[in-house]
Formats: C-alpha cells, sequence, structure tokens
C-alpha cells in the first residue's frame, strides 16, 4: 500500500502529460454514445463487451480494438468531444500542460476530411483551461509515402499543431522508412518525436535519434539494453515519454515490479510518466504515477524530479517552462513543511 501521504503528493502535483493519443482517451460509453449519434454499428453488443475485449497481448491485439474505436469518429464535434473529455478528465489529475498526439491517418482512410479531425481537436484544446498543444503522428505501418500525402493535407492548418511524431506498430518499422518525410518536417520547422524502444530495439531509438533527428523519444525504455545508448540519453539530455501502466497492459514488462523507471532515473535519464491510451490502459495520469510508486522504491525526490522532468521535456516557450517548473518547485517546497 502506497502511504497515504506521497499518494496525495502524487494526486495533487502539477504535471504535464507529453504522451497521450486521444484517440485512446476514447472511453467505451463516448464510442457507444457517439456510434449512436452517428449511426455506426459496433462489433460489440455493450459496453460492457468491449471493455471486456481489453485484454491484450502485445501491442497488435491492442492496435486492432483501438482501431475499431475509433470509427465511430465522423463529424468535428465528435472529435471535440473526444478532446474535451481528455482534457477535462487530466484536469482532475491536475495535468496542466498536455501535447496531445492525434492519427489523422486513422480517420481520412475513411474519408473523414482532415479539416474535420483537426479543427475538432484544436476547437477543445482552445476551450480548456489546460494548456494544450498537437503533435500529428504518422502510422508508421503504412508507408512513407502515405505519410507525405497525410503532411500535405495537414499544412494548411500547420498553425494548429506544433510537432510530428509516428507511432502503431513498431516491429518491422523501424524510423529509417520515414527519413524523408522526417527531413521534410524538420525544414519546415515542426518540433520531432518518435516512438521507439517499446517493443522495438535499442536501435531503433539511434535511427529515430540520427536519422529523423527527434528531440524526444516515446517509450525508449529498451534503451537498457544498450549502456552506450543509455549514457548518450542521459548526457544529451534527451526526454524519454515513459507510459507505465502502458508498458505491463502489453506485456513489455510482466508487472510493475519489474518496470526500469527507477534505473532510468537512476542512469540520468530524464525520464517522464505519461498515460498513452489512458481508456484502454486501465489509467490516466495520477493512475500511471500511484501504480508505479506502489510498486517500485519511489519516494518524494522521485515524484519531484519526475514533475519537472515532464515541463522540462515539454515543448513550450523557455517563460513559460519557467513557470511551471517554479509551481512544481513550491508545491514540493509545501509538500516537505
Ligand atoms: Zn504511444
Amino acid at each position: 500500500m502506497l502511504n497515504p501521504q506521497l499518494r496525495a503528493v502524487l494526486e495533487g502535483m502539477p504535471k504535464a502529460e507529453l504522451h497521450i493519443h486521444i484517440e485512446g482517451s476514447l472511453e467505451p460509453e463516448l464510442i457507444f454514445a457517439l456510434a449512436k449519434r452517428n449511426n455506426v454499428s459496433l462489433p460489440y453488443a455493450s459496453v460492457e463487451a468491449l471493455r471486456a475485449a481489453y485484454a491484450f497481448t502485445d501491442l497488435q491485439s491492442f492496435l486492432d480494438i483501438y482501431y475499431a474505436g475509433a470509427s465511430v469518429l465522423l463529424q468535428e464535434q465528435d472529435f471535440y468531444d473526444m478532446t474535451a473529455a481528455y482534457l477535462q478528465r487530466a484536469a482532475a489529475d491536475n495535468v496542466r500542460h498536455a501535447e496531445i498526439f492525434f492519427d489523422p491517418q486513422t480517420h481520412t482512410a475513411r474519408g473523414v476530411p482532415i479539416k474535420t479531425v483537426i479543427d475538432g481537436i484544436y476547437r477543445a484544446c482552445q476551450d480548456s483551461p489546460v494548456s494544450a498543444t498537437l503533435i500529428l503522428s504518422f502510422l508508421r505501418h503504412l508507408s512513407e509515402e502515405d505519410a507525405f500525402a497525410t503532411l500535405e493535407e495537414a499544412l494548411p492548418y500547420r498553425d494548429k499543431y506544433l510537432g510530428i511524431g509516428l507511432d502503431s506498430s513498431e516491429l518491422g518499422n523501424p524510423p529509417e522508412k520515414f527519413a524523408r518525410v522526417f527531413a521534410r518536417c524538420k525544414e519546415l520547422g515542426f518540433r520531432l518525436v518518435a516512438h521507439a524502444g517499446e517493443e522495438g530495439p535499442p536501435a531503433y531509438i539511434e535511427t529515430a535519434l540520427d536519422v529523423l533527428k527527434v528531440e524526444r523519444i516515446d517509450h525508449g525504455v529498451r534503451c537498457l539494453d544498450d549502456a552506450a545508448l543509455t549514457q548518450r540519453l542521459a548526457r544529451e539530455r534527451i526526454a524519454l515519454t515513459v507510459c507505465p501502466l502502458s508498458n505491463v497492459k502489453l506485456c513489455v514488462f510482466q508487472h510493475m515490479g519489474q518496470h526500469n523507471l527507477l534505473e532510468l532515473l537512476d542512469a540520468g535519464i530524464v525520464a517522464t510518466v505519461n498515460s498513452d491510451d489512458p481508456a484502454y490502459f486501465g489509467g490516466y495520469m495520477n493512475d500511471n504515477f500511484i501504480a508505479t510508486f506502489e510498486a517500485l522504491p519511489l519516494g518524494l525526490s522521485h515524484a519531484q524530479r519526475l514533475a519537472r522532468n515532464g515541463f522540462t521535456a515539454a515543448f513550450l516557450p523557455p517563460a513559460e517552462k519557467q513557470k511551471f517548473l517554479d509551481e512544481v518547485d513550491a508545491y514540493f517546497a509545501a509538500a516537505a513543511v
């Protein structure tokens, strides 16, 4: 059992969430409500039947259900409602800043215009008290050509997202498959991130850095298999957006007690805690913090470091970043009394 005082500190501390797929925040209740509103038939009889299907064995078994859930999103208001629901939930966990991934190809492939997707998500971000920015992610199981076409379609709305990411099935889809499109995105001035080293090998983390020129690695937990890479990540202050509950749910680690978050911190890496696909993996930000602190020998100083890391690694202007870091430090100074 987690010490109640530490638990309260974790719940109340200001947080930045840097690894959240907005489509992964769709709760079964909202999936059913949107299916009804849009007359979409689902291959599940009820909310309970859908939730019961969330028994994943690996990344692919999750992705299959995740894409089925996203099929109910058709109108701008659907994207708005999904994003507003996430931001409301995040605010309840004291998330002050969120950098939200969205996967346009999941929707454009079903005939939904990219403008509908971006406008709905963006409008909800504007209406929220949480500071929220967007990262357009390419699906890596699709071709680089498809990613280029998506970028072209999205460019008229480029003032509404600040970064480019790479997600979906990692194994067999190494970062270098997207070398040219990421080079183009860098030229265009976007902030760059990529999923690497979740199920894939440490070599994928290296090519994400060296070929795609990303500034942050999403997941990256397998870096510890390579001592030189681990040292490099620490030395170059390259942040990892770690998602503990996701890692356990997708069997990257067998149980939370085996998670390497503490080893990452001890290696000097700027590790952060995030929820990934909270509706599917059993928890939002506070659930992730509580589950890791329950299972691992982590204390108050780790909590402060993780909270600071989230804002340090955020794509925020320096003054805004400092304001959040000061807020974290003031919170912990008060908590220590
Ligand atoms: Zn992810």
